[in-house]
């Protein structure tokens, strides 16, 4: 992704970093060649580089650009979980996620981890984004996720002869598992997604207490996505799940809902973050009646909401990381919503504003394995940056306000926010 050729100071604001620690009250944040030189108090901060443009926070603030740690690019806002794979064409839905991606960075979103996408969708659009063809988060991608046959996303009946072929391999067995592994490889992604557990969406087969892999299954995956440079993920909900993943190896854990004492134990032994996704569950709770769910299913989603909240308490009453991604693109839990999530954390889990921030900046930089370039602004790290016109921490909700960004920056280059708009000619 192209950086900033000139520099930038942006002033008039407090400057929250990202490491979870109280705002400084008037901050200032100094770019070069799209890398912050400074991040800091305003008083005592390094001259002004010549000929630098200057955006100015009025009295709101500054802050690391967002990761969200848990994007389905592909998923375009479906109705039913069928839609995810076979309602339309690969083509159109590349051009589906490419304005999901846009969208993402315009809320704030500087970079993102794939969830899983259709076929290697989000594997080629990282790329158009990284060559700067389309706008987006800086992306890591998954492509396809890996399930056991029979499992959640083994949803087509076998009489349809459809298989399940854009969205998931389906494997039997431990040596499935790893010819899967390979085939991610080929396909060029970075993080393997697999579901361990089934979820509140499928009551009758595969609940949020039915495991959808073996052990020897995930063991399998884990050895062979290591030895090629590949993380591991996976869709936890059944407590069951949660540990035979950490046991395996797994790199970070989606959802975590139903921890007991030994799974919060192997979770901190290893300090594994895990990426709730939690909003969903409430979401679909508010809203399931009018998009038809059944109330097995609600009532599947609300005690997976009640169980993954206590869940996050824990975790972060313990040390451990969590990661702010929603699942976002289902018609209930759409795209454009992703800072709901991190309201919800503060308003119904009940966690501090700053570590909700942190949880969505820094950790996220963590999960991605890119600490040492983004998710904080420290001097040395990449100039991805929000500004935005009010106190998040005062009020986490205006973050899902994009009318209040001044400025959605990445690399030091203003991609999206009221500065983008025509007559400012400071982006450069
Ligand atoms: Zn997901």
């Amino acid at each position: 992704m192209r950086l900033a050729t000139g520099s930038c100071v942006i002033h008039n604001g407090q400057l929250f970093d990202g490491n979870g620690t109280p705002c400084i009250p008037q901050g200032m944040l100094i770019a070069e060649q799209g890398r912050i030189t400074y991040a800091g108090p305003a008083q005592g901060a390094p001259p002004k580089p010549a000929g630098a443009s200057v955006i100015d926070a009025q009295g709101g603030t500054i802050l690391p650009g967002l990761i969200e740690a848990h994007f389905h690019p592909t998923y375009f806002n479906v109705a039913a979980l069928e839609d995810l794979d076979i309602k339309y064409p690969v083509e159109y839905v590349t051009l589906l996620a490419a304005a999901n991606a846009k969208l993402a960075l315009e809320c704030g979103y500087t970079s993102a981890r794939s969830g899983g996408s259709l076929f290697n969708i989000d594997v080629w659009m990282k790329k158009g984004i990284e060559k700067d063809l389309i706008p987006g988060p800086r992306l890591a991608a998954s492509g396809r996720e890996i399930c056991g046959v029979g499992g959640l996303m083994d949803w087509n009946p076998d009489f349809r002869k459809i298989g399940m072929e854009g969205l998931v391999l389906l494997v039997n067995g431990p040596d499935e598992a790893r010819a899967a592994v390979r085939k991610l490889v080929k396909d060029g992604i970075e993080w393997v997604k697999t579901y361990p557990t089934g979820d509140a969406a499928a009551p009758d087969v595969n609940d949020h207490h039915t495991l959808c892999m073996t052990f020897e299954e995930m063991h399998a995956v884990v050895q062979t996505a290591h030895n090629h440079g590949m993380k591991v993920t996976g869709h936890c909900r059944a407590t069951e799940g949660i540990k035979n993943a950490l046991r395996a190896g797994y790199d970070t854990i989606e959802h975590g809902t139903f921890m007991d004492d030994e799974a919060l134990e192997l979770l901190l032994q290893r300090d594994v973050a895990v990426v709730p996704g939690l909003y969903f569950e409430l979401a679909s709770v508010e809203r399931g009646k009018e998009i038809g769910m059944g109330q097995k299913v609600i009532d599947g989603h609300q005690e997976t909401l009640e169980g993954g909240a206590e869940s996050c308490r824990r975790i972060m009453a313990a040390g451990g990381r969590l990661g702010m991604g929603g699942d976002y693109g289902f018609a209930w839990n759409p795209h454009g919503d992703y800072a709901k999530e991190l309201d919800f954390f503060v308003k119904y889990v009940g966690l501090k504003p700053l570590d909700v921030l942190k949880c969505a900046t820094r950790t996220g930089a963590e999960i991605l394995g890119r600490a040492h370039e983004l998710g904080t602004l420290e001097k040395g790290k990449l100039a991805d940056v929000l500004v935005v016109a009010g106190d998040p921490v005062a009020d986490i909700a205006v973050l899902q306000d994009r009318s209040k960004f001044i400025a959605v920056m990445q690399g030091g280059i203003v991609k999206a926010g009221r500065l983008t708009r025509p007559g400012w000619t400071g982006n450069s």
